[in-house]
């Protein structure tokens, strides 16, 4: 890792109506984001996202929106305009079945942080934060479902997961170079697997826990007793509740032991694609299992992954800490809640 010393010099704390930008608004993330700081009483929030307005999942109250695409630099520098602290969630992704099949799309949000970094330095803004991943990890650590969890040091030297993995890795090191070279405080939190409500839950670019809770709810309205899960069962992974996941974005943002240092944002308990399938049948209330299938040919990701906590606890002295029954089971009203509207004629946004 590369030496990013420098000695921070103290800012003020932010005020209630100092600007906040947030990009990806419009996504799962970054729109329950918008909703965390507007909740805290942040009064100025800009939303930013590419979709059109409609299709966003959380409209934040009082909030400025504004539909643009940020892996444009014009679009950027009027994005950052004012901003005291910048939160760049944009990016082209989705699960496996998208980051395994769409691999330029992915490297190319490599365009959206070098913009936005460069954006916010340009506006003075006191605080940056990036959303790396752990697909940055090196992915020859993760060949066994009976993973050793990922620590922080784990992703040099580098083999990140094609695509995806290795422009997280790209931008993470723009982060730390506007620290070092500039003295734009930067913080990079590498997110393990987030789900929870508001988020993309059918047409591709889905994850696990989401389309996990998608499947057994066609089941159930098809009358069906049969699911089919995607590779054999057994990889594992960490999933850290979204509110977890804001909480430590924040956390995060705001100490200053972690400027330009990665840190892991995951939840530590590990399961297999079996056991999760499990846990969403008891959110779903089911009495017998559905009969499971497995389509080996789908796209499966590494063997196993899991988010070594030892170093968040040790500078903030927390971590995610929401079980995964407890997150599933409001993950699963809110889609099946999507799913009836949907199927009612009503639009709601998917992804
Ligand atoms: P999401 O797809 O729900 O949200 C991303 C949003 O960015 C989308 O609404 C999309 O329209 C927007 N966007 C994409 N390109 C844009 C552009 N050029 N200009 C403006 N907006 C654009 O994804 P998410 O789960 O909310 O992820 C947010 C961030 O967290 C991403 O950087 C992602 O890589 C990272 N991350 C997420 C997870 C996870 O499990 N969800 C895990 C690791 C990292």
């Amino acid at each position: 890792m590369q030496d990013n010393r420098r000695s921070a010099e103290k800012d003020l704390p932010i005020a209630k109506d100092d600007l906040i930008v947030i990009t990806g608004a419009g996504g799962f993330i970054g729109g329950n984001l918008a909703s965390y700081f507007r909740n805290r009483g942040f009064t100025r929030i800009r939303a930013v996202d590419k979709k059109p307005l409609y299709e966003w999942y959380l409209h934040v109250p009082g909030a400025e929106n504004l539909c643009l695409d940020v892996s444009l630099e014009v679009n950027c520098h009027r994005v950052c305009e004012g901003a005291v602290e910048v939160y760049n969630l944009a990016a082209d992704m989705g699960g496996m079945g998208f980051i395994e099949r769409f691999r330029i799309e992915c490297l190319r949000s490599i365009l959206i942080n070098t913009h936005m970094v460069e954006a916010a330095y340009r506006a003075g803004a006191q605080r940056y934060f990036f959303s790396s991943s752990a697909c940055a990890y090196n992915t020859d650590l993760q060949q066994d479902p009976d993973v050793r969890a990922l620590k922080e040091s784990d992703a040099y030297p580098a083999m990140a997961e094609r695509g995806y993995g290795w422009e997280k890795l790209m931008s993470e090191m723009f982060c730390q170079e506007y620290w070092a070279e500039r003295g734009m405080k930067t913080f990079i939190a590498r997110f393990h697997n987030v789900y929870g409500p508001h988020g993309t839950w059918d047409g591709g670019r889905e994850k696990a826990p989401a389309a996990l809770c998608r499947k057994v709810i066609e089941a159930q309205d098809a009358g069906s007793n049969d699911i089919t899960l995607w590779g054999d069962g057994t990889r594992t992974r960490s999933f850290m509740y979204i509110d977890d996941c804001v909480k430590g974005i924040d956390r995060i943002t705001h100490c200053d032991e972690l400027i330009a240092t990665p840190i892991n944002l995951g939840s530590s308990e590990l399961v297999s694609i079996n056991d999760l399938l499990t846990k969403v049948e008891k959110a779903a209330g089911l009495n017998t299992k559905l009969n499971r299938h497995y389509d080996l040919d789908a796209p499966k990701g590494v063997a196993g992954r899991n988010s070594d906590n030892t170093f968040i606890k040790q500078v903030l002295g927390w971590e995610p800490t929401t079980s995964l029954d407890d997150g599933l089971a409001v993950t699963y009203r809110w889609i099946s809640e999507q799913y009836h509207r949907r199927k009612a004629g009503e639009r709601v946004g998917v992804g």
